[in-house]
């Protein structure tokens, strides 16, 4: 079967399998999507979602941060991994939108990813969540289970996002993001998938070696 064909199948199947995909990360405005975005960095969604509930009660916007000493900050996100060099992004991302983009993020991914803290990935959500513009970010989630399907080959997300977006058409970049995650959190999970629950296995090339 061709790529193209078995891609579309792929999506199908796993639109029918999840038709909410999408965003687990809870947010008000672009800047806090951006905020829960580098905080999810080796955290789970729930844990974004704890320290963001109580953190967005005060602090909502680039001034808000930027105005925040760093060791405050600190303790206001500890409950995710990696918090001290977050809080640090975090105030330095804000300080840059304030000092070179008037308060406003940039809705490019070249812009984005000048930003302190902000990587590929999280350049392409902010795309695709943020801006409803074409975004396809590759986590560890998107890069296993498109390597496991046959749809990409590459030892690195960046290799993975470049053959993923050459295959899959632009108006579903977005969605894909999604589906690959949810079926990767769900099913094709990185230490034992579900391989006789998956509505995907008569398309799948099964690579598990990792
Ligand atoms: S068949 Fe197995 S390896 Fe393939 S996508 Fe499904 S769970 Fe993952």
């Amino acid at each position: 079967m061709k790529n193209e064909n078995k891609v579309n199948r792929i999506l199908n199947l796993l639109i029918s399998e999840y038709p909410d995909a999408g965003t687990m990360l809870v947010f008000n405005t672009r800047f806090e999507l951006l905020v829960a975005v580098i905080l999810s960095a080796q955290s789970t969604d729930s844990q974004v979602n704890r320290v963001t509930a109580e953190l967005f009660k005060k602090y909502r916007k680039p001034e808000d941060f930027a105005d925040l000493n760093l060791a405050e900050l600190e303790g206001l996100i500890k409950g995710v991994g990696l918090h001290k060099s977050k809080a640090k992004n975090i105030k330095a991302m804000s300080e840059l939108l304030i000092n070179k983009h008037g308060g406003q993020i940039p809705a490019n991914l070249e812009g984005l990813m000048k930003l302190p803290g902000v990587g590929r990935k999280t350049a392409n959500v902010m795309l695709a969540v943020g801006f409803d513009l074409p975004g396809l970010g590759v986590d560890t989630h998107v890069h296993r289970v498109s390597k496991r399907l046959g749809l990409a080959t590459g030892k690195t997300a960046d290799k993975t996002e470049k053959e993923l977006k050459a295959l899959i058409p632009r108006e579903l970049w977005s969605k894909s993001h999604h589906l690959f995650i949810w079926h990767g959190r769900r099913v094709c999970k990185a230490r034992k998938p579900l391989c006789a629950k998956c509505v995907l296995e008569e398309l799948c090339q099964k690579n598990l070696e990792r």
